[in-house]
């Protein structure tokens, strides 16, 4: 092994001279000397096999006629995760049976013999090379640690590629290392709570960067291996990087804040003790389905009902048996209702619910359903409890709230007729 002192942008490199001629090693190593700081020689492939194993190499200048073969050591400089440049030198035969026996793009030759003064060029274009890279990785190196720092999860995506979690993101997947991403094969996506935005998150963070005002920039994560656990809200922003189709992604955890924000709307939406809408969001869906009912031409209907007797239920069991009753027949309703049907407390103990894209015969029927599960099974405070109904569809173009009224007069109709039953709107289409 020789040791020699590198020039000023040779400094901490290394390379390995692997040449089985001593005095053409003592020539190159000469060459070599004069610009890498560490120049480790070897005369065979096993002496130059062991420098490999001892130490990171910048560069490879090797015979192409090595005793013990060139091709197997330009295989073992090329194999693992941070292959060394290859300087390939002698008779072009040799070379090139060394080229077609391992492939070695990126490859350098030298053919023998060779002039010093160009061989030394083609050292220094190496190194400049090496300096290069050393500087990007250093900017590299300082990038990651200031991401690492940071206090909100971010990740660097290269076209669609994550190639780097910082470490308040990796905290959050539950992983030590962005390795452990790689190495397991994760992707962002696996940690939405909802089906990924179109085209995938890639194809949405470059929508959110092109159009930043105007996107959804919420974005909804759960640990996959931790389900039951609430998702987390983040608010996220993204940044372009320098270089081709590379942004950063920054997440904010508005969790709290999207909880508050909940809450808020719900206290201005909900009836709290059914937790079912009140009467003034009740307004707002009646006119939005009625819009959206007009402009699809699609039927809405409307249920009013009202529990029977309830006055004896708070006289007989006490007023907070009869909240329970409201809590639990909420419930009930809810349970038998169609995803798309609202569900709104109009008054004490009178609901509405809100049914569109169906006539007066299907909710007429959906009326039917709701009253027996009212009616089918007692209640745990109070044992049987019944209610009755009005059903009503709005004509194309009415004010809901006239629907509502004429859902009531039918209401009033099951009262009269006995209670626990379903009545329809019998109104004349020429008087609505
Ligand atoms: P009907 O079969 O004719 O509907 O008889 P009803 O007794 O249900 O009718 P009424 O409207 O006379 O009585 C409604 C009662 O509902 C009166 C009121 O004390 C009770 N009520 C209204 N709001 C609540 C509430 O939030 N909790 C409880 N426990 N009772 C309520
Ligand atoms: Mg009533
Ligand atoms: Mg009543």
């Amino acid at each position: 092994m020789t040791d020699g002192k590198g020039a000023e942008r040779g400094r901490g490199s290394a390379a390995l001279l692997a040449e089985g001629n001593p005095a053409a090693r003592e020539v190159l190593a000469t060459l070599l000397a004069s610009r890498f700081e560490t120049v480790h020689t070897a005369a065979n492939l096993e002496e130059a096999l062991e420098a490999r194993a001892g130490t990171p190499l910048d560069m490879a200048l090797v015979a192409a006629n090595l005793p013990g073969g060139a091709a197997s050591l330009a295989m073992a400089l090329r194999r693992d995760d941070a292959p060394v440049p290859v300087f390939l030198t002698g008779a072009p035969e040799d070379i090139l049976a060394v080229l077609t026996t391992v492939s070695l793009p990126g490859a350098r030759v030298a053919v023998r013999p060779f002039d010093p003064a160009s061989l030394g060029a083609a050292f220094d274009e190496v190194l400049e090379e090496i300096a290069a890279k050393r500087l990007a990785e250093e900017a590299w190196d300082l990038t990651r640690h200031l991401l690492d720092d940071a206090p909100q999860p971010m990740a660097i995506v290269h076209a669609a590629r994550v190639v780097f979690c910082n470490r308040a993101l990796l905290r959050f997947m539950g992983l030590t290392s962005f390795h452990e991403f790689t190495a397991r094969g994760l992707s962002l996506e696996r940690f939405l709570a909802d089906a990924p935005p179109q085209g995938g998150l890639a194809a949405w963070m470059r929508r959110l960067e092109e159009d930043p005002i105007d996107r959804e920039h919420r974005l909804r994560l759960t640990h996959p291996d931790r389900p039951g656990q609430p998702a987390h809200v983040f608010q996220a922003a993204v940044t372009p990087l320098p270089g081709r189709d590379r942004r950063l992604l920054t997440l904010a955890d508005v969790t709290e804040l999207e909880l508050e924000r909940r809450e808020l709307l719900d206290l201005a939406n909900l009836d709290p003790l059914t937790r079912a809408l009140n009467r003034r969001k009740l307004a707002d869906v009646l006119t939005d389905e009625a819009a959206r009912a007009d402009r699809y031409g699609a039927p809405l209907s409307v249920v009013l009902l009202d529990i029977d007797h309830f006055k004896a239920i708070n006289d007989t069991h006490g007023h907070e048996a009869g909240d329970a009753v409201l809590v639990e027949l909420a419930g009930r309703l809810r349970a038998t209702l169609r995803q798309v049907d609202r569900l709104a407390r109009f008054g004490g103990e009178e609901f509405v619910v809100v049914a569109p894209g169906v006539g007066l015969e299907a909710t007429a029927e959906l009326a039917e359903r709701l009253r027996q599960a009212v009616a089918d099974k007692d209640f745990a405070a109070t044992g049987r409890v019944t209610a009755s109904f009005g059903v009503a569809e709005r004509v194309p173009g009415e004010d809901p709230e006239r629907a509502l009224g004429r859902a009531d007069k039918a209401l009033y109709r099951a009262k009269n007729s006995g209670r626990n039953r379903v009545e329809r709107d019998a109104t004349p289409l020429t008087q609505k």
